[in-house]
């Protein structure tokens, strides 16, 4: 599958998840920022679509900012979902992770609005509260959306298989290189580089039994995509 298929297939789960997401009361809105941390993860393919964004909107710089104020502390993911919910599946341990609450604000955010928003990483758009983040200190999220989330996330994987997963100021950092960038619109990557890993395609999907019949719908929706 080329890259334009690939970006296609992107933008209509996403439009398929913001439907699903509007049937939800959410205290999410505009200059809430407290989710917006150092440690988002996402996939090369959400970096290009930001990349292609930045170019289109001629705001190239961000790509300076983010790698002058990428936090040393950043999480950076020794796995990515499908390789994780390969190993659950396996009733192994997965490798431990390291993340730090101190890692700071995401490196684009200012003045607590995202310059990214239409195009954030599919992590920011499914990180959602129905009450104020800033009130609790931790997000309360229906265990659907969870699953949902999770489901979404190793879909986008999937079509990127051939991609890596990494932190958001890893992944773009990767694909500010003209080399990188032109390896992977072709589909020439090799081995993962220090700080990002390889994605693969979904061999199980981390579905509760209770979600099971609830989340058929979305799987229609998601396999029936067609470009
Ligand atoms: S997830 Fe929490 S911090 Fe983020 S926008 Fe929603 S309520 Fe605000
Ligand atoms: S990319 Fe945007 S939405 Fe995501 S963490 Fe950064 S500022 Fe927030």
């Amino acid at each position: 599958m080329n890259l334009n298929a690939k970006l296609t297939i992107m933008e209509r789960m996403i439009d398929i998840y913001d439907q699903f997401l509007g049937e939800f009361d959410l205290a999410c809105e505009k200059f809430c920022a407290h989710c917006c941390t150092a440690n988002v993860t996402m996939t090369t393919l959400e970096g290009y679509r930001i990349l292609v964004h930045l170019e289109k909107t001629a705001a190239t710089d961000y790509l300076q900012t983010i790698a002058r104020q990428s936090h040393p502390d950043r999480f950076t993911p020794r796995v990515s979902i499908n390789r994780l919910a390969d190993i659950c599946a396996r009733d192994s341990d997965p490798p431990e992770e390291h993340l730090s609450p101190e890692a700071g604000p995401c490196p684009v955010l200012a003045d607590n609005a995202c310059p990214l928003y239409p195009v954030r990483p599919f992590g920011c758009r499914c990180m959602v509260s129905v009450r104020n983040c800033g009130e609790t200190g931790f997000a309360d999220m229906d265990p659907f959306i969870l699953t949902v989330n999770d489901v979404f996330l190793q879909h986008l994987e999937h079509i990127d298989a051939q991609g890596y997963t990494g932190n958001f100021a890893d992944v773009m950092q990767f694909l500010d290189s003209d080399e990188n960038r032109q390896n992977y619109a072709a589909g020439r990557l090799n081995a993962a580089p220090d700080g990002l890993v390889a994605n693969q395609p979904v061999f199980v999907l981390m579905i509760p039994p209770e979600h099971r019949g609830r989340i058929q719908y979305l799987l229609t929706q998601i396999r029936s995509i067609q470009v």
